[in-house]
């Protein structure tokens, strides 16, 4: 991933993505995969600033032929 050029914080649902595609939780297949990302309501993200909050992430579904060119 590239590196950033700023300073800011990086939000906790995207750290938090990359956490569970790194243990295993989220699918790795081409396809098409659906996840639901589910923000405390005093998080950050609704001000325009950083998630700040620990989210609940959810896969819905997944289509792992789904992929097209
Ligand atoms: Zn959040």
């Amino acid at each position: 991933m590239a590196k950033r050029a700023d300073k800011r914080p990086d939000h906790n649902y995207r750290r938090k993505l990359r956490y569970l595609m790194r243990v295993g939780a989220l699918p790795h297949a081409v396809g098409l995969h659906h996840i639901t990302v589910y923000h405390d309501a005093w998080c950050g993200i609704y001000q325009r600033k950083c998630c700040n909050c620990s989210p609940d992430i959810r896969l819905a579904w997944s289509q792992p032929d789904a992929a097209r060119n």
